[in-house]
């Protein structure tokens, strides 16, 4: 069976052209499959749709969260309730376009693979996040070593085996694309064309994006720690040169030295103390959020045929 995970969140508009696309796809592949939509908190009627698409065909699942808990809660509880000895994760909003799931079923079942991504060798999205997405990527994976994910995202299909191994790590601030490279096993791409949105607006606001990437980031690089240790240094040196400077012209007389050579380094060091305490902070809120060890997500309902 190949299991096929999808959150949803407020994308009433986008499902009608979704689903039958999705099902004409697992139709022509002839094995057994289910698509499980993982209902992310949605307020505008998501959820009742896809109840009406289950009822006209039962290889759709639908699970209900109790509230919104973000897109990597949201695909992770689907990944747990995932029966498939394929699975696969794709967004809703076809920006990647489901015809490829047969690619990648097709090289997964050579054996010679563990996990397929998709490959974006273009992108035909909006310039500014296109931008920003690029950076972060660069900057992604440069710190991290995982140079693989660079043009990578979600959308992929992995065998039962690196699932679980996926699934074995339970980090609470999670990104996915990142932990999923981690795993190493054999990884394969399939090439194509990221799209614009269908419909709708994007559900990650830009806001999100950034703390995604700061997630990201701090999950699997230690370039935040990095960062102040090297403009530590920076300014141990300056300041070194700066003393000197003070001790000397205190020998030859020329103090008494101004009011703005003060003012700055009262400033400097004053911003770079701050800068260095909010990173530390940055890890101790991830330490004391793992320690608290909440769950990710809270199912409200599940519907599929044990519960139905
Ligand atoms: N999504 C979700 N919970 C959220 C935000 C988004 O389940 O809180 C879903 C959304 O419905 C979509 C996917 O996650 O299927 C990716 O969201 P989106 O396309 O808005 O993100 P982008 O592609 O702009 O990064
Ligand atoms: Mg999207």
């Amino acid at each position: 069976m190949i299991s096929l995970v999808i959150p949803v969140y407020n994308e009433v508009e986008l499902l009608g052209a979704l689903i039958p696309r999705v099902i004409n796809v697992f139709e022509s592949l002839g094995s057994d499959y289910e698509v499980i939509f993982v209902d992310d908190g949605s307020t505008d009627g998501s959820l009742q749709n896809l109840v009406e698409f289950r009822a006209t065909n039962h290889h759709i699942k639908v699970i209900t969260l109790s509230r919104n808990f973000g897109h990597q809660s949201a695909l992770t509880a689907g990944l747990e309730y995932a029966n498939g000895e394929y699975v696969a994760l794709m967004d809703c909003d076809l920006q990647d376009p489901p015809e490829l799931l047969v690619e990648m079923y097709d090289k997964l079942k050579t054996g010679d693979y563990d996990v397929i991504t998709g490959y974006r060798k273009e992108r035909n999205e909006r310039a500014g996040r296109k931008i920003l997405t690029k950076l972060f990527h660069r900057i992604f994976s440069r710190t991290s070593g995982l140079t693989e994910i660079e043009h990578t995202g979600h959308f992929s299909m992995m065998t039962r085996q690196a699932l679980q191994a996926l699934l074995s790590m339970k980090e609470k601030t999670r990104y996915l694309p990142g932990l999923r490279s981690f795993l190493g096993f054999r990884q394969g791409q399939v090439e194509y064309v990221r799209q614009e949105r269908a419909a709708g607006d994007s559900k990650m606001k830009i806001g999100h994006l950034f703390k995604l990437a700061g997630d990201a980031l701090f999950a699997f690089s230690k370039f935040p720690l990095r960062f102040c240790l090297y403009l530590g240094l920076f300014g141990i040196v300056l300041f070194l040169l700066a003393g000197i400077y003070v001790l000397v012209s205190k020998m030859l007389g020329w103090a008494p030295i101004g009011w703005s050579s003060t003012m700055i380094s009262i400033y400097f060091l004053g911003s770079i103390q701050l800068l260095f305490m909010g990173v530390l902070g940055e890890y101790i809120f991830r330490i004391y959020k793992e320690s608290q060890n909440r769950p990710l997500y809270f199912i409200k309902k599940i519907y599929d045929s044990v519960n139905e």
